[in-house]
């Protein structure tokens, strides 16, 4: 009785224990399984919208081995189960007859043939690369196999397999190898093709050229038979399969967009959180193929002119999306530092952000679009701005102006915005590279004086059209967070929300009347008219577009935008070398045109926000508002803003004698027998050169003799220095270089300003002390001394040489 109770409490000990160790390895079983499986590094793919393949990079262990697959091709199950584990979806992990089989045929054939390893084995077997290939750890294998297929389903174990097995050389994995064997995805893929992908893994080294090569093909087409018995494949696809040829040397992988694929990889190195190296972008593969094409077209037309570099981007406005990132052209023989992304590289801004100051202006009610501005000599504080013609047209309209892409307008215009406003709007809707003071840069901003990046360039101008296309979609009213950079990765369309109501705004910083006109008058951009591909295209598309040139020819740039696109070109060197026929027009336009010439379009253009527009009637020849004196009137559209813009300063009435060829004041004629007249009148300076150019313009009437001595006296300007100006001589340094002569001259209006020529050459401007160093060449020469009322000095005289006199 003790000894069966003594038994029975020993029987139910074991049975305890036999539970603990049971469960002790049930645990050390579940958690046996390595997490994660593969430590391996992985190749950065990156991919287009369609889940295209745009370009990668290789693993940091120099293998190319793309992440795992999402999905192992159909064809490609059926072969590798066929060729590697025929009962695949039916074992556990591990396949007992399959390893009693190999057992025996490696007993009779007395070395090992046959490891009757299942596919599940396989995956462990790579994911624990280098381990002895002992009983011992057969058997850890077929442990782990069985507890792998607990957590995952066959159809991901075929995944992992396909994804990590080794395909000669050193690409990893069937996506890897299907594109370098055969430059397709693995999803179209032949059956011979197919078969050869699922028989290398084994003997990976086949691949290699020579003998090996008829022993792949033996071996891909005893696979292509044994699914032609297994009724996988008809007989006719099986004779064509095996005629096909085995793949010639690995081709390249695809490139179609390799700064943006190095961009990427860029930032993913630089993102501390855990990153999938397969990477979705917005690129639209074949309008990324399009672009590369332009680019690569206009790149043999500009190297004939040593012009090496070039950069194209191409988003969406409303999405913000990248559809097409060229970073530079692709030169494998110049090697003209065609790494350099220049897409992200700053360069000089040329007159690309004229249109910002443009609509800037018109927002704040500081410019009318038809508003007269000087186009006259400017020197401010030692800065004095040229035309690219070098000429002057004394006056012209704003939007001719930037139409024309004239710089001296350009200068007095932001002198009257000022600098540091125009410096920190540009900040504000995206530009990121101002990185010195405001005053730093001066005047010089609006033509160049800071760089830009083409990134940032092409995502300000998608900001303004899409603020502008979303102004009647809220309601007449902004959202300030549509000003954002471009984006290249895809998001889920799901997680893109719209703005809340109380998020939206009732002004902008740049509001829809002004970017409206502002586009308008880009739509006039000036091309030149014995170039018949610009007439050609004129007709096709409505295209709102600026084009720029830094100074010393060293780039080009070219923007363009129309409702649902912006593209933005660059051309020139990377290395900054500059070149006469580098100019946004003939260099970047044509690349820019040809653009948009592939993308779609459907006709639409901006609606005009008429909240934000009123009718006004303008002075036709000043652009300004009406006044009571301007004689004709126009009546046009402008932003509502510009009600606070001044009226027309430029139609004055004017008091003429009966004869209406006089000037006449109350003190010299009877107001009874004055004739009013209204005129229109430049000042001086202004006038000097725009009588000139329009032959329409009538100075004003002088005043009549005995009027013009009650007002004057006589001339009001006079030569002080030198007295004797007939024939003059200018001293020559030693060095060769020669001496100015300073010339001197006196108002009889105390704070009278004078405009000095030389030649009809602008010299400069002077006011109270009229002081100006002439540096005039041996010869004849005209000095003409223009003052604030319109009257002038002219004078002859001749510079002699030394020993002359
Ligand atoms: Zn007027």
């Amino acid at each position: 009785m003790k000894n069966s109770y003594s038994l029975t409490r020993h029987l139910t000990k074991l049975r305890a224990l036999i539970i603990l160790v049971s469960l002790v390895l049930l645990i050390l079983f579940w958690f046996s399984l390595p997490n994660p499986l593969f430590n391996n590094p992985y190749s950065i793919v990156v991919e287009d919208k369609n889940n295209k393949l745009v370009g990668s990079i290789i693993a940091e262990d120099g293998q190319w081995r793309f992440p795992l697959v999402e999905n192992v091709p159909d064809k490609f199950v059926t072969a590798i189960t066929q060729f590697e584990d025929k009962n695949f979806f039916y074992h556990p992990g591990v396949n007992p007859f399959s390893l009693v089989r190999a057992a025996y045929k490696n007993i009779e054939e007395r070395k090992i043939v046959s490891g009757g390893s299942t596919i599940t084995m396989q995956v462990i077997r790579l994911s624990r690369d280098g381990k002895p290939r002992t009983f011992y750890q057969k058997f850890i294998e077929m442990i782990l196999a069985v507890r792998l297929e607990l957590s995952f389903s066959k159809r991901e174990i075929l995944a992992l397999h396909a994804s990590h097995s080794p395909f000669g050389g050193n690409v990893v994995g069937i996506e890897t190898a299907s594109w370098r064997y055969f430059g397709r995805t693995p999803e179209n893929l032949s059956w011979a093709e197919t078969c050869m992908l699922a028989v290398l893994p084994n003997s990976p080294s086949l691949i290699h050229p020579g003998r090996n090569r008829t022993r792949l093909k033996a071996k891909r087409d005893r696979l292509l038979s044994k699914l032609l018995q297994s009724s996988e494949i008809d007989s006719l696809t099986y004779e064509l399969a095996i005629a096909e040829p085995l793949p010639e040397k690995p081709l390249s992988l695809p490139k179609l967009a390799p700064h943006l694929t190095f961009e990427i990889s860029k930032q993913l190195k630089g993102s501390n959180e855990e990153v999938n190296p397969r990477v979705k972008t917005t690129i639209d593969e074949a309008t990324q193929k399009r672009v590369n094409a332009v680019i690569e077209s206009n790149y043999n037309r500009l190297k004939a002119n040593h012009i090496f570099n070039a950069a194209a981007i191409v988003a969406e406005i409303k999405s913000s999306n990248v559809i097409a990132y060229v970073g530079n052209t692709d030169d494998e023989l110049n090697k003209n530092e065609n790494w350099v992304d220049v897409i992200m590289a700053p360069r000089s801004s040329g007159s690309i952000l004229k249109p910002i100051l443009f609509a800037a202006m018109l927002t704040n009610g500081e410019l009318l679009p038809k508003a007269l501005l000087p186009d006259i000599p400017t020197q401010i504080g030692g800065f004095s701005p040229q035309n690219f013609s070098l000429g002057y047209d004394g006056a012209i309209p704003a939007d001719k102006a930037l139409a024309r892409s004239i710089n001296i307008p350009a200068v007095r215009m932001l002198k009257s915005f000022r600098t540091e406003r125009f410096y920190n709007l540009l900040t504000n809707i995206g530009m990121t590279t101002l990185t010195r003071p405001a005053s730093n840069y001066g005047l010089s901003l609006i033509l160049g004086g800071a760089e830009v990046k083409l990134w940032d360039i092409a995502g300000i101008y998608a900001s303004m059209a899409r603020s502008l296309n979303n102004y009647s979609n809220y309601g007449a009213s902004y959202y300030p967070l549509d000003y954002h950079a471009l984006n290249f990765i895809k998001k889920d369309d799901a997680k893109i929300i719209g703005p809340g109501f109380d998020q939206l705004e009732d002004n902008s910083i740049l509001n829809a009347a002004s970017l409206w006109t502002t586009f308008n008058t880009m739509i006039d951009v000036e091309r030149p008219d014995d170039h018949s591909f610009w007439r050609q295209f004129a007709s096709s598309q409505k295209i709102a577009w600026k084009t720029g040139t830094s100074f010393g020819f060293r780039d080009a740039w070219a923007i363009g935008l129309n409702k649902e696109y912006v593209v933005a070109v660059w051309a020139g060197n990377a290395d900054g070398e500059g070149r006469t026929g580098l100019i946004g027009i003939t260099a970047a336009a044509p690349i820019l045109f040809e653009i948009f010439n592939s993308l779609p379009y459907n006709g639409e253009w901006f609606e005009p926000p008429y909240e934000e527009l009123v009718n006004a009637e303008v002075c036709a020849r000043s652009g300004y508002r009406v006044s009571e004196y301007c004689a004709e009137k126009d009546s046009m559209w402008i932003p509502k803003s510009g009600l606070e813009f001044p009226v027309c300063p430029y139609h004055k009435l004017i008091h003429l004698d009966s004869s209406e060829e006089y000037r006449v004041t109350a003190d010299c004629e009877p107001p009874s027998q004055m004739v009013h007249k209204t005129w229109f009148v430049l000042p001086p300076a202004m006038e000097y050169f725009y009588k000139s150019k329009d032959f329409s313009y009538k100075t004003l009437p002088p005043y009549r003799k005995d009027c013009f001595d009650a007002i004057t006296g006589s001339s009001p300007m006079d030569l002080i220095y030198p007295r004797d100006i007939d024939k003059i001589y200018i001293p020559i340094d030693l060095d060769g270089t020669q001496n100015s002569a300073v010339f001197e001259v006196a108002h009889r209006k105390a704070d009278a300003s004078i405009f000095w020529h030389l030649d009809d050459e602008y010299l400069g401007q002077t006011q109270n002390k009229h002081r100006m160093p002439i540096n005039a060449e041996k010869g004849e020469h005209k000095l003409t001394l223009v003052d604030m009322d319109g009257n002038i000095f002219e004078t002859k005289f001749e510079v002699l040489s030394e020993g002359e006199e």
